[in-house]
């Protein structure tokens, strides 16, 4: 009889408490991520997942153990492991949001059905969802308090610990060699010039997690505080795709930090951070309808615009306001963004274009590397006016202002788009506003850039009269 450790996103070895548990019960572990063509994720994600699975193959390998690849209908594939190993318990570690939930519940089903029990293991986070409740046991649907409450609460959570060096049990259970291979979706999406361009700013894998954690926690964790804000800056960890698959996980990192001597200026403020990632995946087991439809009801009426070549100037970054442009290039280019620059794209798509959050969403799901259900569904409720704790309707931001903000010199428009390298610092913001500077550093607006595809000022204006209805509704 053995023990199937069922791998969702937990891309590590170490630090997974689903894993160290069948070792140490069951004799022989198979260990199965399973690829269900129907349940796709983005092509960035993909592209990622597609390394992932190799480098955590290459890792099992190394410890004499061995990582199965299961691919087809998830229903079909889970129900004919168990029972050709005869499998007795399947473990796994929580995870939220779609696809995952959808398959949780299809194991639910499965294991049910076979007779075998499916265990549950709340390790990718610090909390249970239902441990970190108000007076009245309900969620909370405001940060502040929430992460108040789960810092009194958080000296009684535990460490995760290594997992034992010799993964041979994993190997014993002879599998076909099908279940060895990447499937071949994932790895025409990592092969295509666009994947391939966006993979070489990352290196993927739990050793490759830990680097960049150490270098972060010992050289960058100092500026956090003070720069994190301005984009041109390299002040934030860029840990994100190593949480998401979970190659690193957040509790180890906050004990790492915890166990150090001295411990890194601003770790706090970063911790912060992490339990922002935290409050969106509680708020996905509280409320996991929501992961689509807007928290706050009276924001499912709102009518949307239907502007097709305005979304795609957007995701072209040819919107013509150089901020967003930067932004939305950054993002093409590397399968990242900074997370203020997230916040303006956001607003002004779903604000000042008056185009639904959910083609923003889908845009991120599908280009982001660290795209995520919970954390981006919260980003672009949370802009968009709609999500919990959000801000209110009448702060948008302005773009042009936060432009000047953030990036007084112009140097992250510059990185990413160098038709504007020859502005000055002043006019880089909004050239159409100084044409006589375009004219001097050679750029002819509305052909080497565009020009604005929308007036922010009347804009502004317009959301804030089409809100104003829907409270009054
Ligand atoms: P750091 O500043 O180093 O923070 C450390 C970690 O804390 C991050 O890796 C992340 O896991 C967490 N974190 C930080 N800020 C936030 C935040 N605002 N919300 C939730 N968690 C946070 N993050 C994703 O991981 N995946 C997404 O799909 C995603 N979509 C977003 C969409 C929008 C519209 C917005 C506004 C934000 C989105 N974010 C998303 C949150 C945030 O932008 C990124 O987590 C952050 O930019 C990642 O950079 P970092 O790792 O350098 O962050």
């Amino acid at each position: 009889m053995s023990a199937l450790v069922w791998i969702q996103r937990e891309f590590r070895i170490d630090y997974l408490p689903a894993l160290q548990q069948a070792l140490q019960n069951h004799s022989e572990v198979v260990v199965a991520y399973f690829h269900d063509p129907d349940l796709t994720l983005g092509e960035a994600n993909s592209a990622w997942l597609s390394k992932a699975l190799q480098n955590l193959q290459a890792a099992y390998e190394k410890r004499n153990g061995r990582l199965n690849i299961v691919n087809g209908s998830f229903e079909t594939k889970l129900a004919e492991v168990i029972q050709s190993y005869q499998v007795e318990e399947v473990l796994y570690s929580f995870q939220v949001g779609m696809p995952f939930i959808q398959q949780q519940q299809t194991a639910l089903r499965v294991c049910e059905q076979n007779r075998v029990g499916l265990t549950p293991f709340y390790s990718e986070d610090f909390f249970q969802a239902d441990q970190v409740v108000n007076k009245s046991g309900q969620a909370y649907k405001v940060f502040t308090p929430y992460y108040k409450n789960a810092m009194q609460l958080i000296h009684a959570v535990e460490p995760l610990e290594l997992t034992q060096a010799d993964l041979s049990a994993t190997a014993k259970i002879k599998t076909d060699d099908s279940n060895l291979v990447v499937p071949q979706d994932l790895v025409e999406i990592e092969n295509k010039a666009w994947a391939k361009k966006l993979m070489k700013h990352w290196q993927v894998g739990e050793s490759a997690a830990w680097e960049h954690y150490e270098t972060f926690s010992q050289l960058g964790l100092a500026g956090y505080d003070e720069d994190r804000d301005y984009p041109a800056i390299d002040a934030t960890s860029k840990l994100s795709p190593y949480l998401h698959f979970g190659h690193i996980n957040p509790r180890s990192i906050y004990f790492s930090l915890l166990s150090q001597q001295a411990k890194p200026a601003n770790y706090q403020a970063w911790v912060r951070q992490l339990f922002w990632r935290s409050f969106a995946r509680y708020l996905l087991v509280w409320f996991a309808d929501k992961e689509r439809q807007p928290f706050n009801d009276k924001y499912s009426v709102l009518a949307w615009d239907h502007l097709p070549e305005k979304l795609q100037a957007w995701q072209k970054g040819r919107t013509g306001i150089p901020i967003i442009d930067a932004g939305m290039r950054e993002l093409w280019e590397t399968g990242f963004m900074h997370n203020r620059v997230r916040m303006l794209v956001a607003s002004i798509l779903s604000k000042n274009l008056n185009i639904d959050w959910l083609h923003g969403m889908d845009w991120f799901a599908d280009t982001l590397v660290d795209a995520d259900p919970a954390n981006n569904s919260m980003g672009w409720q949370w802009v968009a006016g709609c999500g919990v704790d959000a801000a209110p309707y009448y702060r948008l931001f302005n773009p042009l202002v936060q432009s000047k903000k953030i990036d007084a010199h112009g140097d992250y428009i510059k990185r990413w788009v160098p038709e504007l390298t020859g502005l000055s610092a002043k006019a880089i913001h909004e050239p159409w506003k100084d044409l006589q500077a375009c004219k001097q550093a050679g750029v002819k607006l509305g052909e080497d850039y565009p020009l604005p595809i929308v007036d922010i000022d009347n804009s502004r204006q317009a959301h804030v009269e089409r809100v104003n209805l829907l409270k009054t509704a």
